[in-house]
């Protein structure tokens, strides 16, 4: 196991993630909703903190940056097209740039729409994805800056992971999610297997990322708008593939 990664609830249902690497003891943080909780589970974990990675601008991903930056001495990392509205960037990113966490390598992609400048972590050795408001369990971010292409292109980079990838999202909202999905897909049995455990797990307050792309292939609905039968279940069968993302989106908007 090169990576140990520990999900930190934050704010009302935001997740940071602690992410250790174990040869070297290197100890990255994704996103910053608050300081607190980030700086109490370091200091349960007795691990230091090198590097502060921030997925996107919204204020429930950067509040805590500034006090976990002055009390860590950690380096930050963004993207440098989100960089006049973040905090000083140390490493400024785009997609197809790397850098190393300890001995693991992470590769930047960039998967804008939710906002222009959204980037997510992907530690392809451990099979580790953070997408934040990207890609949510049995969801995808509200589409605020970019157009339902842009976000519909997002999906398709996140469908060419290998299945066994774990998606740890920003957000515990996969029980409104669910609800939303079945009224798409009524009929999706593995939609409706997942949905029963995630009602297990938010019965006993475990979180419910991540889940695997391979999972997210067969049950989230934004990330299948291109298959004929979901075309057909939203009266879109002859649309374009952002097309049918984009109305499925307008729904779950609406919902
Ligand atoms: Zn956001
Ligand atoms: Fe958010």
């Amino acid at each position: 196991m090169p990576l140990q990664i520990i999900t930190i609830p934050c704010l009302a249902d935001n997740y940071a993630y602690l992410i250790r690497e174990t040869d070297t003891g290197q100890v990255a943080v994704v996103d910053v909703p608050e300081a607190g909780p980030i700086l109490g589970a370091l200091n349960d974990l007795d691990w230091p903190l090198h590097q502060i990675l921030i997925t996107h601008h919204h204020y429930d991903h950067i509040g805590g940056l500034e006090e976990l930056r002055t009390t860590t001495g950690a380096k930050v990392y963004g993207a440098t097209v989100d960089s006049h509205r973040l905090p000083k960037l140390d490493e400024a990113l785009t997609e197809g740039d790397t850098f190393k966490l300890g001995n693991e390598v992470c590769d930047i992609m960039d998967v804008s729409g939710h906002t222009i400048g959204h980037i997510a972590f992907l530690f392809k050795n451990a099979n580790a994805v953070f997408s934040a408001d990207s890609l949510m369990a049995l969801g995808c971010g509200r589409v605020f800056e970019g157009d339902f292409a842009m976000m519909w292109g997002t999906m398709l980079k996140f469908k060419a992971l290998p299945d066994d990838t774990l998606v740890y999202s920003g957000h515990e909202y996969t029980m409104s999610n669910a609800k939303f999905a079945l009224t798409i897909e009524p009929d999706n049995a593995d939609l409706k297997t997942r949905i029963a455990d995630i009602e297990d797990k938010r019965a006993n307050n475990i979180p419910t990322v991540p889940a695997s792309i391979g999972m997210e292939k067969a049950t989230n609905p934004f990330m299948r708008a291109d298959l004929p039968k979901v075309k057909a279940l939203v009266d879109m069968a002859e649309a374009n593939d952002a097309a049918v993302f984009g109305e499925i989106r307008i729904r779950k908007d609406r919902f």
